[in-house]
C-alpha cells in the first residue's frame, strides 16, 4: 500500500508524506519545520528520510532544521551545493560514468532520480519503487517537461502548474508580462505537456494520481481535473 498525504503544495511551500507500507518518506521540505512538525503530529521519528528534488525555498525550506533533528535528507550535489549543506546527513545520489544517475538503496527501496528541466542547479524528479511488494510511485516537480517516459507506476505524483491557453490569454489582455510567461514555460509542466506525456505512458497499473504544484493564477483546477480524468480514465485528486 502506497499511502499519500498533502502536507502542502504549490509555491507557497510543496511537502508531502509518503507512507509506502510502513515506510513514511518525506517528498520536498519547503514548509516551516513547525508546519511540518504539526502535520506528522509531532512524530517526526516515524520518518525514515526525506527526499529534495532542488534547491528552490518551496521545497527546501525546513532541510536544515530535519538534518538538526536527526533526519537523512537525499539530494543531488548540485542542490547540497546551492543550499551549502554537507555533512552525513545531507546523502548525494550517485552517478555512473556516463553521468546518468544510479539507483540508490535505501531499506527496502529503489530510489531513481532523473533530471528535471527547471532553473536551478541540479534538479531532479523520482522514481521509487519497493522491492519487495514491486509497488512504485513517480514525482516529478517543476519541470519544463518530462525527458523519458513515464514508466508503468502505481502512484502518479506529477505538477500540472499552468495552461497554456491560459497564460497565452493573460499575456494577450496585458494581464501577464511576456517575459514572466517565457519563465513559467521554460520551467514549469503545462496541462498540454502533461497530457502528452500521459498519452505515451502505460498507465494500466496506475492505481492514484496527484496533480501538484497548481498555478493559484495560471491553472484551471476545474479544467484541468476534467480534461486529465477524460484522459486517463482514472480518478485524479488534485493536491
Ligand atoms: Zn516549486
Ligand atoms: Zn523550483
Amino acid at each position: 500500500m502506497i499511502d499519500v498525504k498533502v502536507i502542502g503544495t504549490g509555491s507557497s511551500g510543496n511537502c508531502y508524506l509518503v507512507n509506502m507500507n510502513g515506510t513514511k518518506l518525506l517528498l520536498e521540505c519547503g514548509l516551516s519545520f513547525k508546519t511540518i512538525q504539526k502535520a506528522l503530529n509531532f512524530k517526526l521519528s516515524d520518518v525514515s528520510a526525506c527526499l529534495v528534488t532542488h534547491e528552490h525555498g518551496d521545497h527546501s525550506k525546513a532541510v536544515k532544521d530535519l538534518i538538526k533533528n536527526g533526519i537523512n535528507v537525499y539530494a543531488t550535489k548540485g542542490t547540497f551545493e546551492a543550499l551549502n549543506l554537507s555533512g552525513h546527513r545531507a546523502i548525494s545520489f550517485k552517478k555512473d560514468k556516463v553521468d546518468t544517475y544510479c539507483y540508490h538503496f535505501f531499506n527496502r527501496f529503489m530510489i531513481l532520480p532523473f533530471q528535471a528541466v527547471h532553473d536551478a542547479r541540479e534538479p531532479v524528479s523520482f522514481y521509487i519503487k519497493d522491492i519487495h511488494t514491486k509497488e512504485s510511485l513517480l514525482f516529478i516537480t517543476d519541470t519544463a517537461y518530462i525527458k523519458y517516459k513515464i514508466p508503468s507506476v502505481d502512484v502518479l505524483m506529477v505538477e500540472c502548474n499552468y495552461v497554456k491557453s491560459v497564460i497565452d490569454k493573460k499575456v494577450q489582455d496585458g494581464k501577464l508580462h511576456h517575459v514572466l510567461r517565457n519563465r513559467i514555460v521554460k520551467n514549469h509542466l503545462s496541462l498540454e505537456t502533461l497530457k502528452e506525456a500521459l498519452k505515451q505512458a502505460d498507465l494500466s497499473n496506475l492505481k492514484e494520481m496527484y496533480v501538484l504544484h497548481l498555478s493559484d493564477s495560471n491553472s484551471d483546477e476545474k479544467y484541468i481535473l476534467e480534461e486529465l480524468q477524460k484522459l486517463t480514465g482514472k480518478s485524479i485528486k488534485i493536491a
